[in-house]
């Protein structure tokens, strides 16, 4: 008898529409199956450029952030006290009047009185731009508190960066190292990546305190001590010098290393450029025996020795100046073994390996090129040696220095954008540093900024300080304290603001940022601040409080006005090449959201909302003459029409009346539904000729000025010494009409060196080491991304709640084992958790997952869930100030949040005490008035027969 045949592949669904994840940032193409209207399924787009159909467990997960039972559902106007989660539901037209008043009076006043900053957001395009609009300075996004001395550092250094600046070669490289990335980060397309690198048999080397997620599988784990990765970089450079191993062509070249540097100890520009009257860089050459271009086709730049300009004074390459600095017997590896936990047997075999790989094993494609020069060249050297970092060593107070010393690396090793190197995601490289100044408050209320809310400051003129050098900014980025804050300085908005310093604000007013949780140091401080009233007054510290979200977070409770958001899949949205965009290396990209879901509430997409609010506030550029909304249907009618610059717009896919243009093109009513036809996304590819070397390649230069997003075909030179940072240093030795308060001056003087170096990290210095001998840190795990998705019904049963990871050897040390519940504590306070031990971990660190722990009451969670009753923060040990509560616990340089630099002891609890996580706060009653399902169901009505 014949069995009866299965169906292996029923159908699942009546109706597949494309759009684009966002479980996490990677931005992954997705099918998502309906039926009969209702999700069904979510799958990977195979013909997508990030993920080429793979999915992860974050991406499949979606289904129940759509089910979650902690979606709002309503505007909220408090009632209560703040804090209490005391609302009652409003309508929207309420809701948008009250928020078009506060903001309409403080426009008409005073409009830096508005904060506007955002969470992990993918809609800085708009939001910063509306910011600009509006006419605050106060803007910022997440970055500031995530990893913004990378960034910052790689657009310093080469114009460009890690992350969704570039990625490495993962078809060609041969050698693959990771300094500190969680393995949240660039989800997709790293595990993609290291599917190549092990299927070519190219090595990978994880160098992470923490051996988990990607550093599991690498064929090398180096758990380094926290905030100790530079001394590592420095080291292999020291190796890599000593030994010879250094691309001197790619130097002469492409960087500043034959660039002279002035050496005339107290004059105004001792350590500058060499420069001539029109102010191009000089060079010793070689080949003229004087000074020459350091530019010029012909330029043959020596690269070490003092030389002796025409006006008598001396001058010495760049490269001299860095060698001598990595050469130090500071940085031999017997010099910083102990310190990193590296031996040096390893440093030595690490730089060897990479030169192996850099130089043993180049790559020639024999493809002709032409560089920034005119230099013809007919074929490309590829040295196949690559790097990604994320925020571990970032999220440092020595971080951007170390950042620094990374790109340093790897201009040593001649593998910039180079085949099998790290390589460059279009638009960039831009200039080092782009060249986009922040701006600071109008003079005028009522008038939009001049210019952006933040930028590159090249020089202390740029700050956005007074006469006095009082910061402009809330946040105080680009002031004193942090000049280079790239992206603001987010962490410190709220205690800032509650302290009215440097100036009171009216208004704060945030997206997706749960600032009273897990995005916040000392948060329990932090909650303090928000709820803390003026004695005289009786009113808020922080006047007025709007937050939008499309969850019930932790932040919700804070509002005063909540404004419910969409989830992903019921909205459009913009990925684009003026944001954050999806680009691969091989040619620009960018994609949208459209929505596959109606909404089941009362909630509106926040762009739209904020476009809304917009233009019943007037805004520029969001009304016509006659006051009418220039973009009446909210964000989809504003990636149509909006025009950054002429035919600059928000999407770089079928511009033209015809839809026949890319990048630069008037605006095409049909652009949308081109985008829908192909999947939601769009990429071009650059002329093969233009593939390589970017930042200095003729091809690509007038490719990228011909699509819009560059601006000048001048070349990218990489920075190894930094003049911008050299300025900041000479102001505050008393030069230029802009210096620091004398109180800043030596603290300037010092973090603002022109090479890369180490220090060790500001909490570290400061605490008594004996006392607190651990380092601390979390990370967040793969099969999550933000704080969202520890509520998610699929997600969270794979991770539930949070244990304190700790080394085996040092478990045993302090009689801890498996399950035991111990306290942290730190200067600023105690936690209570659970231990698990674990060998794959630094014998000096502890650490724990990020944003597991949650508030009884929050997020539709059951009251005794677990995320409440187990899980923790390290948050509340985590200063926002330094001990000497002179400076934000963060970068000098660019105000980037040490989130690392933690500093703990751990002890076994005490049998007496509760076997509860602690602090424990009242809980919020917005579980109980909105209300939850005690148990969350998925499918059953797709059952058959159902
Ligand atoms: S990697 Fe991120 S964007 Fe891609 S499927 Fe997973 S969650 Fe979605």
């Amino acid at each position: 008898m014949r069995p009866t045949p299965i169906d292996t592949s029923p159908p699942i669904s009546d109706e597949v529409k494309e759009t684009t994840c966002y479980m996490c940032a990677c931005r992954c193409g997705i099918r998502v199956h309906l039926r009969e209207g209702a999700l069904r399924y979510i799958e990977g787009n195979p013909n997508h450029p990030v993920n080429r159909g793979v999915l992860c467990a974050k991406g499949a997960a979606g289904i129940m952030k759509q089910h979650s039972p902690a979606k709002l559902k309503k505007p909220l106007k408090r009632v209560g006290e703040r804090g209490c989660g005391d609302f009652v539901e409003i309508e929207w037209e309420e809701a948008l009047g009250i928020a078009t008043a506060w903001l309409g009076r403080i426009r008409e006043t005073d409009p830096k009185k508005l904060a506007f900053f955002t969470g992990r957001d993918q809609s800085q395009a708009l939001t910063g731009w509306w910011a600009t609009q509006f006419g605050t300075p106060n803007y910022a996004a997440h970055g500031g508190f995530c990893s913004v001395n990378m960034a910052a550092a790689g657009l310093y250094t080469m114009g460009g960066s890690f992350w969704e600046f570039g990625e490495p070669d993962w078809d060609q490289t041969r050698y693959f190292m990771m300094f500190g990335v969680a393995e949240d980060h660039a989800s997709n397309p790293i595990k993609i990546g290291l599917g190549k690198v092990k299927a070519n048999g190219a090595k990978f080397v994880s160098v992470n305190p923490v051996r988990t997620g990607y550093s599991a599988i690498a064929d090398e784990w180096v758990g380094i001590r926290p905030g100790t990765d530079g001394l590592l970089v420095f080291s292999l450079i020291r190796e890599l010098l000593l030994a010879d191993q250094v691309d001197f062509d790619y130097l002469a070249r492409y960087t500043n290393a034959g660039w002279l540097v002035i050496q005339d100890d107290g004059a105004a520009d001792d350590g500058l450029f060499v420069r001539d009257e029109a102010g191009n860089p000089q060079c010793w050459d070689k080949t003229l025996g004087g000074l020459g271009p350091a530019l010029d086709k012909n330029a043959n730049p020596a690269l070490i020795e003092a030389r002796t300009l025409p006006d008598g004074r001396r001058a010495v390459p760049a490269f001299d100046l860095m060698a001598r600095r990595f050469l130090d017997p500071a940085y031999a590896p017997e010099a910083v073994a102990d310190r990193t936990g590296v031996a040096a047997e390893t440093i030595r075999r690490l730089a060897a390996e990479l030169a192996q790989a850099a130089f043993q094993e180049e790559i020639k494609i024999d493809q002709p090129w032409t560089d920034f020069a005119g230099r013809e060249h007919d074929h490309i050297i590829g040295r196949p040696v690559s790097f990604h970092a994320m925020r571990g060593i970032s999220a440092h107070s020595n971080g951007f220095h170390t950042c620094r010393a990374l790109h340093v690396l790897q201009a040593v090793l001649g593998s910039i954008d180079c085949p099998g190197g790290w390589r460059y995601r279009p638009p960039y490289p831009k200039a080092a540093p782009p060249a986009v100044l922040p701006t600071g408050p109008v003079a005028n209320p009522g008038d939009p900024l001049a210019g952006p809310p933040l930028g590159f400051p090249r020089s202390p003129e740029d700050l956005l300080v007074d006469d006095v050098g009082t910061p402009q900014r809330i946040d105080k980025a680009f002031s004193w304290e942090a000049p280079l804050a790239a992206h603001g300085m987010m962490h410190m908005l709220i205690r800032n603001a509650w302290a009215g310093d440097p100036y009171p604000i009216d208004t704060l007013f945030m997206f997706m940022a749960n600032m009273s949780w897990n995005s916040s140091m000392n948060t329990t401080e932090t909650m303090r601040m928000l709820t803390d009233k003026d004695p005289d007054t009786g009113e808020y510290k922080i006047p007025h409080i709007i937050y939008s979200d499309a969850f019930d977070s932790e932040m919700v409770a804070y509002a005063d006005l909540v404004l419910p958001d969409t989830t992903y899949l019921e909205r459009w949205d913009c990925i684009s090449l003026l944001d954050r965009p999806i680009s691969e290396i091989n040619g620009p990209a960018d994609s949208i959201r459209q929505p596959v879901l109606t909404p089941d509430r009362d909630v509106r997409p926040f762009q739209d909302v904020l476009l809304d609010i917009g233009t019943r506030l007037g805004l520029p550029g969001m009304v016509d003459e006659q006051g009418d909304a220039l973009y009446p249907g909210g964000l989809p009618d504003y990636m149509l029409k909006h025009e950054r610059k002429p035919g600059v717009g928000m999407l770089a896919g079928w511009r033209g009346a015809d839809g026949a243009a890319k990048g630069v093109g008037a605006p095409n009513a049909e652009q949308l539904d081109r985008y829908i036809e192909n999947g939601c996304f769009w990429t071009d590819s650059i002329p093969i000729e233009g593939v390589y070397y970017r930042n200095v390649n003729q091809a690509y230069r007038a490719y990228g000025e011909a699509m819009g997003f560059l601006d000048t075909p001048d070349p990218v030179i990489v920075q190894l010494y930094s003049e911008v940072l050299q300025k900041f240093r000479l102001a505050a030795q008393g030069h230029g009409s802009v210096q620091p308060p004398v109180t800043e001056r030596d603290r300037v003087a010092r973090y603002f060196d022109p090479l890369p170096m180490w220090y060790m990290p500001f909490e570290e210095e400061a605490v008594d080491r004996e006392a607190y001998p651990l380092h601390a840190l979390t990370q967040r795990p793969m099969v999550m991304y933000h704080a969202w998705d520890s509520q998610n019904a699929w997600q969270r049963q794979i991770l539930g709640s949070n244990r304190l990871y700790i080394a085996r050897s040092l478990a045993a040390r302090l009689n801890i084992s498996d399950d035991d519940w111990v306290w942290v504590s730190s200067e600023k306070g105690r936690i209570r958790g659970q231990a698990r031990l674990m060998d794959g971990v630094n014998p000096d660190t502890i650490w724990t997952w990020n944003a597991i722990g949650k508030r009884r009451g929050t997020w539709g969670l059951d009251a005794d869930a677990h995320e409440a009753t187990r899980g923790f923060l390290l948050n509340h040990l985590i200063g926002d100030v330094l001990p000497n509560e002179a400076h934000a616990n963060a970068d000098p340089v660019t105000g980037q949040a040490a989130w690392y630099d933690l500093r703990v002891r751990v002890e076994k609890a005490a049998s007496s005490d509760a076997e509860e996580s602690w602090p424990q706060f009242d809980p919020l009653p917005s579980n109980a008035v909105r209300g939850a399902p005690a148990v969350l169901r998925y499918g059953a009505e797709f059952r058959e027969g159902s």
